[in-house]
């Protein structure tokens, strides 16, 4: 049964990850409830469905269009790759469970803003608030403890950004800041701190090695906005272990 359901999960992870193309590229560009069929950007020719089959098309064509030849962004097998494999390795670590369907509602969040935040720079509004409601029944149904833990957690982690946005005069963004309270209230008061901490630290050592491989001459920004929700991600699955080793290392100091 575990083959079959993570094989599912799998698939499921692929195609979802292949819409999340679609929902990061035309919701900021305010085409997403246009009815036109996806089509080459380069071209313009309209695809056809099997040049729209997550990552297989993609091999096949040896990321190309058919059309003109143009070479088709890395981005999108990617996109749908970590969407499946986050699926399929978080159902072999949680089973069905609640926490699943939470889980797959962080990578579905970070799979969408890899695409807007690398694309086009920004977490859209949008976005947020269609999470919102989802995240606020998660948490209806399966709640923290303290229940409460979901509203001081959100204000902690605007807060957090918010504080630092006034100190360092815009050294995050104002889409952050919306990012991290809306995960607040997902992840409860402890978590959003540790998530942020993380996100902090995965930032710094990426930017890092960007900056070591360009040989120390452009600033790269790294997307915030996803490294954030991976932050979270990683908080909510392994906090507890986190915490613990982290404990019982100053103990054993
Ligand atoms: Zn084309």
């Amino acid at each position: 049964m575990d083959i079959l359901y993570s094989g599912l999960f799998f698939v499921l992870g692929l195609v979802l990850g292949s819409f999340y193309n679609v929902v990061g590229l035309r919701i900021p560009q305010r085409t997403f409830l246009s009815s036109s069929r996806s089509a080459c950007p380069t071209c313009n020719h309209t695809l056809k469905w099997y040049e729209l089959i997550p990552v297989l098309s993609f091999l096949i064509q040896k990321g190309k269009c058919r059309y003109c030849q143009q070479s088709i962004s890395y981005l999108y097998p990617t996109v749908e790759l970590i969407t499946g494999i986050g699926f399929q390795l978080s159902y072999l670590y949680l089973g069905i469970s609640l926490d699943l369907w939470i889980t797959f509602s962080l990578i579905s969040l970070f799979s969408i803003l890899l695409v807007t935040d690398l694309r086009f720079m920004i977490i859209p509004n949008k976005i947020l608030l269609f999470f919102l409601p989802i995240f606020i029944l998660l948490r209806v149904f399966h709640p923290l403890e303290p229940w409460w833990s979901s509203i001081t957690g959100s204000v902690a982690g605007y807060g957090i950004i918010a504080l630092i946005i006034i100190v360092s005069r815009g050294g995050m963004g104002a889409g952050d800041m919306k990012l991290l309270g809306l995960l607040g209230v997902l992840l409860g008061f402890s978590y959003i701190l540790l998530a942020f901490f993380i996100a902090i630290l995965i930032g710094l050592l990426s930017s890092g090695l960007v900056l070591i491989k360009r040989g120390f001459k452009a600033k790269q920004e790294v997307p915030f906005g996803p490294t954030i929700v991976l932050g979270a991600i990683i908080a909510l699955l392994f906090g507890d272990e986190i915490i613990n080793a982290y404990t019982n290392l100053m103990i054993l100091k």
